[in-house]
C-alpha cells in the first residue's frame, strides 16, 4: 500500500470538490471575525442564516455592535448557543478594535489571537479567508479526524496535528488544506460513517475498511482451497 501523502491527498480532492475559501459567508474582515466567534459548537448552517437575516443587515461596523444593550445582542445571537458567552466575546472584541486598531480588523496572527474569543483556529481563517496570509491550517473537528484516519497525522491534539498538515504543503495551500478536508470530512469520512467503499482512497489509506475485507476475502479463498 502506497502511504498517502498530503500532495496527494489534496489533488485528488480537488478533483470532486471546489470549497470556497471558507464555509462561512461574509461581506468584511469584521463579519468573518464575528462569524468565527459564533461558529463554537455551532454548525455553519445556523451561523450563516443567522449572520444573513439578523446581523449583516444591522451590524456594520464595531461601533454598530456596542451601540445595542448586552441583552439585545443575546437575543440576535441566541440560536448559535453559548449566546451570552457569545455577545460578550463580540462586544469586548469590537471595543477592542475600535480602542487599538482604529476599528480595523488586524492583520497578524498575534494580533488576532489577542482577542477575546479569538483562537488559533478563528485566526487562521480570518488571516486566510479575509486576508490572503497563511500563518497557519484552521484544524476544526472534521480536519482532525480525517488527517488522523489518512495517517497524515497521529497527534492527539489540533496544535500537533496543524504541525504536521504544515510540513505536507505550501504556505499559499494551508487555506485550502482546511477546507477541502472539511468537504471530504462532511460528504465521504464522516464522524460516524466513513463510506469508504465510495472513496477515492480506499485502496491505499490506512483506515479503509474495503482493503480489510479484500485481505479477509484472500484469507477464505485460501482457507477453502
Ligand atoms: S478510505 Fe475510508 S477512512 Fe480512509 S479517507 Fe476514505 S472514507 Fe475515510
Amino acid at each position: 500500500m502506497t502511504r498517502l501523502s498530503l500532495r496527494i491527498v489534496l489533488d485528488t480532492l480537488r478533483k470532486s470538490h471546489t470549497p470556497p475559501k471558507t464555509f462561512l459567508q461574509f461581506r468584511t474582515p469584521l463579519d468573518l471575525l464575528v462569524a468565527t466567534i459564533l461558529s463554537a459548537q455551532c454548525t455553519d448552517v445556523r451561523v450563516n442564516k443567522v449572520t444573513k437575516e439578523i446581523l449583516y443587515p444591522k451590524y456594520k461596523t464595531p461601533s454598530d455592535y456596542l451601540k445595542v444593550s448586552r441583552t439585545e445582542l443575546e437575543r440576535d445571537v441566541h440560536s448559535c448557543g453559548t449566546y451570552r458567552n457569545k455577545a460578550k466575546y463580540i462586544q469586548l472584541m469590537c471595543g477592542m478594535l475600535i480602542d487599538q486598531y482604529q476599528g480595523e480588523v488586524p492583520h497578524t496572527m498575534e494580533e488576532l489571537t489577542a482577542l477575546p474569543g479569538v483562537g488559533r483556529k478563528t485566526a487562521s481563517v480570518i488571516l486566510s479567508a479575509a486576508f490572503g496570509i497563511h500563518e497557519g491550517i484552521a484544524v476544526d473537528t472534521h480536519v482532525f479526524r480525517v488527517a488522523r484516519r489518512f495517517g497524515l497525522s497521529r497527534g492527539n491534539t489540533p496544535e500537533k496535528v496543524e504541525q504536521d498538515l504544515m510540513q505536507g504543503a505550501p504556505k499559499k495551500e494551508w487555506g485550502k488544506v482546511t477546507t477541502l478536508l472539511i468537504s471530504h470530512g462532511r460528504s465521504v469520512c464522516t464522524a460516524r460513517n466513513r463510506a469508504c467503499d465510495q472513496c477515492p482512497f480506499q485502496n491505499n489509506c490506512p483506515s479503509s475498511w474495503v482493503q480489510g475485507r479484500k485481505d479477509l476475502g484472500k484469507l477464505a479463498k485460501r482457507s477453502r482451497s
